[in-house]
């Protein structure tokens, strides 16, 4: 099992693809949409997929194969050399994708629970965490 985040690009012609159905009825991939966006010129949506390397290949060639551009998306990601263990990102963060170490209290990041909501970066000052998910 393996959880990847995707950057998916939809033209007007495939935008109303039901990608989530697809995904877990075809290829038995859990999906979650993190972030959607459309405008004049079609979609776009970042999604992470949860499922077996070999099914998560298929989706991606199947969705490919509907004229949708599939790239992988950046994790968020948290520069300790910057980090001064402040825990400003730790209490506002939804999804308690941070840590603390309470022996230590050293900041830890598990980027597996990050939604990319974005809120942690303009709190942290330090600026030591990026995002490059931007639709
Ligand atoms: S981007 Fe949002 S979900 Fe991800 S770690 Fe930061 S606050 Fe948490
Ligand atoms: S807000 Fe920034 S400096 Fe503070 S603990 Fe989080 S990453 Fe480190």
């Amino acid at each position: 099992m393996m959880d990847k985040k995707f950057k998916l690009k939809f033209n007007n012609s495939n935008l109303h693809e039901s990608v989530s159905y697809i995904l877990v009825s075809k290829f038995d991939i859990k999906p979650n949409v993190l972030q959607a966006k459309i405008d004049g010129s079609g979609g776009r949506m970042i999604l992470s997929m949860r499922g077996s390397e070999k099914n998560i290949e298929n989706a991606i060639s199947y969705l490919e194969s509907a004229d949708i551009v599939v790239e992988e998306a950046d994790d968020i990601k948290m520069d300790k050399k910057r980090c001064i263990d402040c825990g400003s990102c730790v209490s506002i963060c939804p999804t308690f994708a941070f840590e603390i170490d309470k022996s230590t209290w050293d900041v830890s990041l598990d980027t597996g629970k990050c939604v990319a909501c974005g809120t942690c970066i303009s709190a942290c000052p330090t600026h030591a965490i990026s995002l490059k998910m931007n639709l």
